[in-house]
């Protein structure tokens, strides 16, 4: 079954590695967020292609959400003798995926190119592509002003209320044929449990998006989402007050307002079955199961689940 998964970073990559596990190898295509992209020492950094990376490449820090596993920081301790600001953290192997991304880039390749290049060369048996090859950039307003993604994110850790999003570029950006066409061949699109303000925001914010996955519904295409709010919370990061600083609740039926436009189904975690007649109001079909992703077991599990629903 070939299946296209829309996602952010952490809660995106744990389901994405779930349907990697439960399809063939080459039938799963992610499409990632790019909007929270940054430059760092001169290197070209993509948070959350690189958390789906290291995820479907078994490679990935697991009690981190970022990052490599075993991974170690002398680069890092060196760049800050040199005086470089070292608030957003790059481990030494992570380095290497940087330098080489960057160097691909200066060289002429599109990012999707080198996406699908550094995908293979870590043996990943699934394709992941940028949404955009153009640059696309979340900025949150926050009461001091408005900030940079990574500003907000990692150098002030969430602490901001965030009163706006803006995706700068998007109204210039197009999908790339990959998207395009993988959305056009796709049997199932996934919405994984993602933010869905700063993480599927982005990718649906690039015009072109939201009329190639709505082509894919009026073909019988189901487009199933995650809710990535449990029981009223993020499991980790500012999904849930986010949402509720732009004016909504931290709940399952906000994620459901959010998606009526996007998804005809939405898992609901087993915990917030209670409100499965609230999320039904709002015009989608909600399903519940067990969604929080403690092992690879249990993401093979909501992956299987997601699949069979519709
Ligand atoms: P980021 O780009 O690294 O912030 O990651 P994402 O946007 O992809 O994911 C962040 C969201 O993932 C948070 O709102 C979490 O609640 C959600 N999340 C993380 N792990 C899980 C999980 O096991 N189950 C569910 N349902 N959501 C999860
Ligand atoms: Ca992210």
């Amino acid at each position: 079954m070939r299946a296209v998964a829309l996602a952010g970073g952490v809660g995106g990559a744990r389901l994405a590695h779930g349907l990697q596990r439960v399809l063939a190898p080459g039938e799963l295509v992610v499409v990632v967020n790019v909007a929270d992209d940054l430059e760092r020492h001169g290197l070209v950094v993509s948070p959350d292609q690189d958390t789906v990376l290291y995820t479907l490449a078994g490679l990935a820090d697991r009690e981190r959400g970022w990052g490599l596993a075993g991974e170690t920081w002398s680069a890092l301790d060196q760049l800050g003798r040199l005086g470089e600001e070292t608030w957003f953290a790059i481990g030494d192997r992570d380095l290497a995926l940087h330098v080489v991304r960057t160097a691909r880039l200066r060289a002429g390749a599109r990012p999707t190119e080198v996406a699908l290049e550094l995908a293979a060369r870590l043996g990943v048996p699934s394709r992941i592509l940028p949404v955009t090859d153009d640059t696309i950039r979340t900025r949150v307003r926050t009461p001091d002003g408005w900030l940079d993604f990574q500003d907000y994110f990692v150098r002030l850790r969430c602490e901001p209320e965030v009163l706006e999003v803006t995706v700068d570029g998007a109204a210039r950006a197009r999908p790339t044929p990959e998207v395009l066409a993988s959305l056009a061949t796709a049997e199932r699109i996934v919405v994984c449990p993602s933010n869905p303000v700063v993480s599927i925001g982005p990718i649906m914010a690039v015009p072109g998006m939201p009329a190639a996955v709505r082509a894919a519904r009026d073909r019988g295409v189901p487009v199933v989402a995650v809710s990535p709010i449990v029981a009223g919370r993020a499991l980790r990061g500012p999904a849930d007050r986010m949402l509720v600083s732009l004016g909504g609740q931290a709940s399952v039926v906000e994620v459901a307002r959010r998606y009526v436009d996007l998804a005809d189904i939405l898992v609901i975690d087993e915990a917030d079955a209670g409100l499965a007649g609230q999320v039904a109001a709002t015009g989608i079909r909600p399903l519940v199961a067990p969604t929080v992703m403690t092992d690879d077991a249990a993401r093979a599990e909501l992956a299987r689940a997601v699949l069979a629903a519709a």
